[in-house]
Formats: structure tokens, C-alpha cells, sequence
């Protein structure tokens, strides 16, 4: 359910960035950085977000994901990018701490930032 209401919060932006700056071209590709804690998987999300994106000006646009790991920062001094199996539907997620096995609070992996966009030329009406 949330991939769905994170897509459509991608799909908003980009529409209303396309309007302030009247682009109407197609969007050929679009990149962005998403938390891992975001997503079920890359593919799953692109299946949604081409779902989504059906009768829009990003239409059967590339979408390519750079996704950002969750980190944990344990206190025996552990820190490093959290593995895979944090409960991502939980506020608080957690994750065991591969060197002392202690559990310890999941940060970042969140939101989503630098979209990139690549639009057609739109020929210019005289
Ligand atoms: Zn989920
Ligand atoms: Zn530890």
C-alpha cells in the first residue's frame, strides 16, 4: 500500500514540475533516489509505477531507482548499512547488529529525493 502513495506523490511532483516549467513533451526517462525502507523491491515498484503512470505524459518512461540503504549505528560501536528483513510497515524498525547481535533502532532509508528527468523536445508552434 505505501508504494502506492509514495508513486503517486512521485507522480504529483513530477506533473506539477512539468506544468511550472509548461513542459508537455513525453518524459522519455526518470531517475530517483529512493530509502530502501520504501520499497518491497525494485520490481514491484516499477510494475506500480508504470500502472500509474498510464495516461500520463510519463507513460512507458524509463525508470531507473538508485536505492539508498537503511543504516544502523549499534552501541558497541557497529555502524554500517542494515541488512536485509528490516520490518519496513513498522515507525520504528530494527535490525540485529551483525557484530554483537544486539538489536538496535534502523535509521534513513527513507523518502524520496533528486528526481531526474529526461523530456522530448517539444517542438515550438509559431
Ligand atoms: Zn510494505
Ligand atoms: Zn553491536
Amino acid at each position: 500500500m505505501h508504494e502506492q502513495a509514495i508513486i503517486q506523490s512521485v507522480i504529483d511532483s513530477i506533473r506539477q514540475s512539468l506544468a511550472s516549467q509548461k513542459l508537455t513533451g513525453k518524459v522519455k526517462s526518470i531517475s530517483l533516489k529512493i530509502g530502501a525502507l520504501e520499497l518491497h523491491g525494485e520490481e514491484s515498484f516499477k510494475q506500480i509505477f508504470s500502472v500509474s503512470a498510464a495516461g500520463t505524459q510519463m507513460e512507458g518512461a524509463e525508470l531507473s531507482l538508485t536505492v539508498v540503504p537503511a543504516r544502523i549505528k549499534c552501541e558497541c560501536g557497529h555502524e554500517g548499512a542494515a541488512g536485509e528483513g528490516v520490518d519496513h510497515h513498522c515507525d520504528m524498525p530494527i535490525a540485529e547488529c551483525p557484530r554483537c547481535g544486539e538489536v538496535c533502532r534502523v535509521s534513513g532509508g527513507r523518502g524520496v529525493d533528486g528526481i531526474d528527468l529526461e523530456v522530448e523536445e517539444v517542438p515550438i508552434k509559431i
